[in-house]
């Protein structure tokens, strides 16, 4: 499948490895927007969170369970963001299911950080 995720899991596009377990990859962001942002993925391919079904929605506890052990590991004591955009309005860019992990930055909320919303 032409997908640059899973081509950044079998290790056919290098990436800087952050986590790995038999569910989740995780890897720096190429184009970082905090100090720390990661992305976290499932291994299997799903296109993305519009897709995740009951056969499949194990994976999203996996992610968060690696989430959370990677916070305490690099102590992410003042806290973290998981984001994941979905489709096209919200800028989803790769159609394979990621969540950005974003932390190591006091971080805005609400209206601002979306734009305007018409
Ligand atoms: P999204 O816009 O939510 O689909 O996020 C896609 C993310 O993938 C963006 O933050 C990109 O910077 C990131 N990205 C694209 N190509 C690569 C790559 N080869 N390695 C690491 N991150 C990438
Ligand atoms: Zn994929």
């Amino acid at each position: 499948m032409d997908c640059l995720f899973c081509k950044i899991i079998d290790g056919e596009i290098p990436s800087t490895k952050v986590y790995e377990d038999e569910y989740v990859y995780g890897f720096k962001d190429i184009e970082p927007i905090a100090p720390v942002h990661y992305l976290l993925v499932p291994k299997t391919h799903i296109s993305g969170a519009n897709e995740i079904t009951a056969e499949n929605s194990e994976v999203i506890a996996k992610i968060f369970e690696a989430a959370a052990k990677i916070a305490k590991k690099e102590g992410f004591e003042n806290g973290f963001r998981i984001i994941n955009n979905c489709g096209d309005d919200a800028g989803q860019t790769v159609k394979h299911l990621h969540f950005h992990l974003l932390a190591g930055v006091k971080m805005g909320w609400g209206k601002e950080s979306l734009g305007k919303c018409e």
